[in-house]
């Protein structure tokens, strides 16, 4: 047993300040009190609950920032022309190259606060396309890499199939391919035994997209597994493909998924970019998520998602880092709001009623649908019963130690940036302390060895 004392921590409806916290020896709280006859370890900080990433794709970590020129010869550049580069990485990566990579990029989340991530994987198999011996091997990796730094992880291995609506996968896309429904479910199966190799693991299933998998194997398929599990899919994030789309089905994307799969709110929507206003009310009816990934979709040119009207009608979403172009996740935040406000002008559009706070909500949003997004159904900030998955902002930092708690987290999502973390917890005890994972130089050094050998950047 131990007991942490904090300035102050974060509950659904309230502060705690101070707040004391027991754990027993696997980090899982016993008691959560404002005071406590206990000896204790102080930490000058506010404990918020862990941020969640609910998507992420590992190995383009290893591509992030060295897509940013346009090539000889183009016109303009589109997220079409970053997908080749993105393959011609992803036909590359061995299973230890996606392990070091993994390693790192799931060491730099935790400094930045997030305590979980939903890997959407679907670089299977091997550099020829031929299945590893495990069929689960690169998943397996992932999972590794998460135990390694202390990350959990939900691992969602991608029904992937064709290359475009009607059209056979492109060579440079065997990695990723099963065929049909039995052979992605045998995957699925693999996965779900290489997630009891660590307590923090988790299973979902996922669909690549609509131009993926033919549609009578994506209404098959989540017709057919667990309905206790999250459920994954990309979705209308680009306009080309609500077009491809519209050509091939006579529906928009949402619309082809409201009216062939029963949504619920175990479904997480990836992007959703491209709504229109009768998508964005039947989706809110449905109580399925949207998972956004404001910096990766500002990257790619995909365009705005229309969150005023669908957080006004009772819409619930979460946040990933998708090909981790950016790591923060109140630059996320930051992103999709700014980018609401630019559209029309106006302030605050976070806020549903009056009184409300853009920062409360936007945090508590991303971080309660994110859990779901993981499986992880715990709608309370902390818990008896639950492990202690903590970011601890430092109380010290200037602008922190002056602010009132009613502002507390509007000024952590819109004026913080890392260095006002003090330390990541999870399973309470610190994984991250002062910006650093404890086995920093052997991530870093592993991490560059693969990169060089890569010769990608
Ligand atoms: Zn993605």
């Amino acid at each position: 047993m131990k007991t942490w004392k904090f300035d102050a921590l974060l509950q659904n409806d309230r502060w705690l300040q101070p707040a004391y916290i027991t754990v027993d020896n696997s980090g899982v709280i016993q008691e959560i009190a404002e005071n406590s006859e206990n000896s204790y370890e102080e930490v000058k900080g506010v404990a918020l609950p862990g941020y969640q990433n609910a998507h992420s794709h590992a190995f383009q970590y290893a591509m992030a920032g060295t897509a940013e020129h346009l090539p000889v010869g183009a016109q303009s550049d589109d997220f079409w022309s970053w997908r080749e580069a993105m393959y011609r990485l992803a036909l590359n990566v061995s299973p230890q190259d996606i392990r070091a990579i993994a390693t790192m990029l799931y060491s730099e989340m935790l400094r930045h606060g997030y305590t979980a991530v939903t890997e959407f994987h679907y670089v299977h198999h091997n550099t020829d396309g031929t299945a590893y011996d495990n069929l689960a091997e690169m998943g397996t990796q992932l999972i590794a890499a998460a135990k390694e730094v202390g990350i959990d992880i939900t691992l969602v291995p991608i029904f992937y199939q064709m290359g475009d609506f009607g059209v056979a996968a492109k060579d440079g896309q065997r990695r990723f391919i099963s065929s049909t429904v039995d052979d992605y479910l045998k995957l699925y199966e693999k996965s779900r035994e290489a997630c009891t190799n660590y307590d923090g693991a988790s299973i979902g299933v996922g669909v690549h997209s609509l131009r993926a998998v033919h549609a009578e194997d994506i209404i098959a398929l989540f017709a057919q597994t667990a309905t206790n599990i999250p459920r994954h899919i990309h979705i209308a994030e680009q306009q080309k493909e609500v077009d491809s789309c519209i050509a091939y089905t006579k529906q928009r994307p949402v619309e082809w998924l409201l009216n062939n799969v029963n949504l619920d709110e175990t479904y997480h929507l990836v992007h959703a970019t491209h709504l229109d206003a009768n998508e964005v009310s039947r989706l809110c009816e449905t109580k399925a998520h949207v998972v956004l990934c404001p910096s990766t979709e500002g990257n790619l040119g995909d365009g705005l998602f229309s969150l005023r009207d669908f957080w006004q009608q009772g819409g619930h979403w979460s946040i990933g880092t998708d090909s981790h172009v950016g790591l923060n996740p109140m630059e996320e935040l930051r992103i999709l709001d700014y980018g609401q406000r630019l559209h029309f002008e106006k302030r605050n559009i976070l806020c549903r009623k009056d009184g409300e706070d853009s920062g409360e909500q936007a945090f508590m949003e991303s971080v309660l649908s994110g859990r779901k997004a993981m499986g992880n159904l715990q709608q309370e900030f902390f818990a008896v019963g639950q492990p202690l998955n903590a970011v601890v902002m430092d109380h010290s930092h200037p602008l922190l130690a002056t602010t009132s708690l009613q502002r507390f987290l509007a000024t952590v999502v819109y004026s913080c940036d890392v260095s006002a973390i003090r330390g990541t917890m999870v399973n309470g005890s610190w994984v991250i302390q002062n910006q650093r994972h404890a086995k920093h130089e052997q991530i870093v050094s592993d991490f560059c060895d693969t990169i060089t050998k890569l010769k990608n950047r």
